[in-house]
């Protein structure tokens, strides 16, 4: 990709050789693949370099690929942790453009009921309708409700798809009804306006725009209901225009975490029935036999289906599993801000080199690379994509918002919300403990604490902060891109410092009495 950008608001005046005539600081190369050096890095101790800027920073594209098949608008993943991602965390950043991680410390019927959640949020033509027959009653179109949280229900002659269109019950159709053992066929609307079956959702979209009403069923020949589309689909597709979609159904993209178990066999079906796209084999320590078997095993069942394998922290352990056909690597091992890996296993590596040397050997296969952990700032975000990495996965930075599970508390005056290690014996004790031993290991050894952050408010209005934060970044070293950043680290034109600890205390606050931090 050239630099070279023309345009009346970004134009570029110089030439490839005078925009980097001078060889100043040291390459990443020379940072993080010095054989003399013995030491690895973390983000904070190196710093980039600025370069020119030609460009404003809402011009940035932060496109990336998650996997080698899924596209994300932003490269902000969240944690599969029980304190940071269930339905509503994922649902939110896919809606901004990352993607969510669910979970996998519950029982399958949990974690399942979550991802269908995300996968119901929003649709193009919803294939699947919930309906009811006229002789149920309002006390059935509430459980729905209660159920999925939609009222819009299409009444057919037997209550199931593919039969006769009857009539539509709304919340306006029964939220005055005192009996709730009245009969649908009373209270439901029956004037409807329908669409063809074999309209595109081009046309079903106007025809729902000029018949003002909520839904829109579809219906075939015979009048018998084949699909139905949402009105607040079309709101919530203007108000995201970002959002992680699939290009087909327009479902949001929705990613779930399994273990590499035999019983994990049963999770994974359970999760490809609600339409999980992307499946992350969650180990601590991802180069084993188990998650190589799991990954073929998938590979060879389901082969459309995206696996992300991990946790890995060096280039052996990330090449054993590209050659058995992982879609993505996430890497990181001991650095996330609960872990007490590197304390109590004496393994891991620090984070920055861990992903420069894991993300060397994935460009080589063409596999994308996560930076899972340790990230508290901006700057970490994107020092973890000047690593290497495609995507930056979050814990502690999302933690914290309205959207992570968990409810607020208040200590000395401040809101607080949990957040914990997945390997804290309290997580274990909640079912965890599968992902860092094995089921007869008596004895445990926890990998992780339990703690809590502060509110962070919602994620609508954190994560468009935290990508604008991103964009500046890319603005101050001159690239337009997460793939142009990729380019100019390998190449040698955006360059970097290793910071003495002398120089990281004058990168950051200092010689001041007092001082106060906000997020705006
Ligand atoms: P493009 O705009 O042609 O590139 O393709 P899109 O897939 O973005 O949109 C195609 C049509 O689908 C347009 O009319 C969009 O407004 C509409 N559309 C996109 N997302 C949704 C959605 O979530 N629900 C509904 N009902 N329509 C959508
Ligand atoms: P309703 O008027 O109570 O149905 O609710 P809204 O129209 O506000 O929200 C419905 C949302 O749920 C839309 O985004 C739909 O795409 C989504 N949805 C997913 N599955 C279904 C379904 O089976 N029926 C309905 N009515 N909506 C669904
Ligand atoms: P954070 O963003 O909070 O720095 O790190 C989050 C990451 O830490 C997670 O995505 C996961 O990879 C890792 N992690 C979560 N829980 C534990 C744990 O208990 N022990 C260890 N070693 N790592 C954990």
């Amino acid at each position: 990709m050239s630099p070279i950008v023309n345009g009346a608001e970004n134009t570029l005046l110089y030439s490839e050789e005078e925009l980097f005539p001078f060889k100043d600081g040291v390459t990443a190369a020379q940072v993080f693949d010095n054989p003399q050096n013995c030491y690895g890095y973390s983000y904070n101790d190196f710093i980039l370099l600025p370069g020119h800027i030609y460009f404003k920073h809402e011009q940035v594209s932060l496109t990336t690929n998650l996997t080698k098949n899924i596209t994300l608008n932003a490269p902000l993943v969240s944690s599969p942790m029980d304190t940071v991602t269930e339905s509503e965390m994922a649902i939110a950043m896919a809606l901004q453009g990352g993607i969510g991680v669910i979970h996998c410390n519950n029982s399958v019927k949990e974690q399942k009921k979550e991802v269908e959640r995300v996968k119901r949020f929003e649709n193009g033509f919803i294939t699947d309708p919930k309906t009811l027959a006229p002789f149920h009653t309002v006390a059935d179109a509430y459980d729905l409700k209660k159920k999925y949280g939609f009222m819009g229900i299409p009444i057919t002659e037997d209550g199931r798809m593919g039969s006769r269109l009857l009539g539509i019950v709304t919340k306006r159709d029964v939220e005055f009804v005192k009996d709730w053992t009245t009969p649908l066929s009373e209270v439901m609307t029956s004037e409807l306006v329908t669409a063809p079956q074999g309209c595109t959702l081009d046309q079903a979209n106007e025809t729902l725009k000029v018949s003002k009403k909520g839904k829109l069923p579809i219906v075939d020949r015979d009048g018998c209901l084949v699909g139905l589309v949402s009105r607040t689909d079309l709101t919530k597709n203007r108000d995201f225009p970002e959002a992680s979609k699939d290009v087909k159904n327009k479902k949001l993209l929705c990613a779930a975490a399994i273990g590499t178990r035999q019983e994990d066999r049963e999770r994974l079906e359970a999760l490809i029935e609600v339409g999980v796209d992307c499946i992350v084999l969650d180990s601590s320590q991802g180069d084993s036999i188990f998650q190589l078997e799991m990954l073929r095993y998938i590979k060879a069942k389901h082969p459309g289906l995206e696996v992300i394998c991990g946790n890995v922290a060096t280039q052996n352990q990330a090449y054993h599993l590209i050659q058995a056909g992982a879609d993505a690597i996430r890497v990181g091992m001991g650095c996330g801000s609960i872990c007490t890996t590197q304390e109590v296993m004496a393994c891991g590596r620090p984070q920055a080199t861990a992903v420069y040397k894991v993300s060397q050997v994935c460009k080589q296969y063409r596999v994308p690379c996560i930076a899972d952990g340790g990230v508290s700032s901006i700057g970490h975000i994107i020092k973890g994509l000047c690593c290497g990495a495609s995507t930056v996965m979050l814990g502690s930075m999302l933690a914290g918002t309205e959207e992570a599970p968990g409810e607020y508390f208040y200590k000395d005056g401040i809101r607080l919300k949990r957040y914990r290690g997945m390997g804290s014996a309290e997580a274990m004790k909640k079912g965890s403990a599968l992902r860092y031993f094995s089921e007869d290991d008596r004895v445990k050894v926890a990998q992780g604490v339990s703690g809590a952050v502060i509110d962070k408010g919602s994620i609508k209005r954190y994560v468009p902060y935290l990508l604008s934060g991103v964009r500046h970044g890319f603005q101050d070293m001159g690239v337009l891109s997460i793939e142009q950043l990729h380019e100019y680290i390998d190449q040698g034109k955006l360059r970097m410092q290793l910071r003495t600890p002398a120089a990281q205390l004058e990168g950051n606050v200092h010689s001041l009495f007092t001082y106060e931090k906000s997020n705006v």
